[in-house]
């Protein structure tokens, strides 16, 4: 990972799942070598990272985090097993620790998260847990494994998910596109896919048509579902399926949450505009009858 990925590692990663910090300069220290004295000696080193984000259960929503440096505690990240502590920005009052271990292998350095507290939870947005029904039993078990560091575990668990839950995403896909006026044969496609048995069929049509202004940054949640799905799962290992799971994940939430969200605010501002229309027609008919007398 990049230096820029390590504040999300420090609270998202399960533990005990080394990854390569990429791009340290190794900063110069001074060891005392036996017989030889005080030798200056190459030490990779990084500054702690002095923020993060991450869900305040205090504040019942994600915020900004601190980093809680005590007096004297050093500000750069060397060699060895480190404790690191973040405040909530917002309320001031919770306080999220993590431990890590910094190591060298090989000349490359390695971060590993050994614990945390307060553990890691799983998120459930109301709306997304209202969207999961009856694939909530499934999605809590896939993302415990997760937390674990089980990753093909959670890789089946999150598939299973996502098989299941596919007809309601598509119908989240559809109604996105006729609330913000995508063309009537886009539309179609999608209500095709909908209607299909075969997934793969049906994830690839809707990656196909879904229009640019629904893909914030780009992001196509039903493509990366689509290449997610059939990626084999030999051969892969736990980290790199815990990835593909996380990377689902998200897919999901994207489409659950923010592409709901979107539609509903659609509608409503329509809703507006069409009760301000009225007001003012009404304004300007009455214009017209008064001046007509
Ligand atoms: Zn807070």
């Amino acid at each position: 990972m990049k230096y820029d990925e390590l504040a999300k590692y420090l609270v998202e990663a399960p533990l005990y799942q080394p990854k390569p910090l990429e791009g340290v300069v190794p900063g110069k220290t001074t060891v005392l070598v036996e017989g030889l004295g005080r030798r200056p000696r190459a030490e990779p080193e990084f500054p702690v990272p002095k923020a993060v984000e991450r869900h305040c259960t205090a504040c019942g929503r994600g915020t900004n985090w601190r980093w809680e440096g005590a007096l004297g505690s050093a500000e750069r990240i060397g060699l060895g097993l480190k404790w690191i502590t973040y405040r909530c920005k917002n309320c001031g009052g919770e306080l999220f620790s993590v431990w890590i271990l910094v190591s060298l292998s090989e000349d490359r350095l390695f971060v590993e998260k050994v614990g945390q507290h307060p553990k890691l939870e799983i998120a459930l947005p109301p709306d997304f847990e209202k969207a999961l029904g009856k694939s909530k039993d499934f999605y809590i078990k896939g993302m415990r494994s997760r937390h674990a560091g089980y990753g093909i575990g959670a890789l089946a668990y999150l598939r299973r998910v996502v098989d299941d839950r596919i007809y309601d995403m598509l119908a989240v896909l559809e109604a996105a596109m006729v609330e913000t006026g995508a063309y009537p044969a886009a539309v179609e496609t999608v209500r095709r896919a909908r209607a299909g048995k075969v997934f793969d069929e049906r994830v690839r049509l809707a990656a196909e048509v879904m229009p640019g202004h629904l893909k914030p940054g780009g992001m196509n949640p039903f493509a990366l579902l689509y290449e997610l799905q059939s990626f084999g799962l030999h051969e892969r290992s736990d980290e790199e399926c815990c990835d593909i799971a996380d990377a689902m994940d998200e897919a999901m939430k994207y489409v659950f949450t923010e592409l709901k969200s979107r539609t509903e605010g659609a509608a409503q501002y329509k809703q507006a505009a069409t009760k301000i229309q009225k007001a003012l027609a009404e304004q300007r008919a009455r214009k017209e009858g008064q001046a007509g007398t």
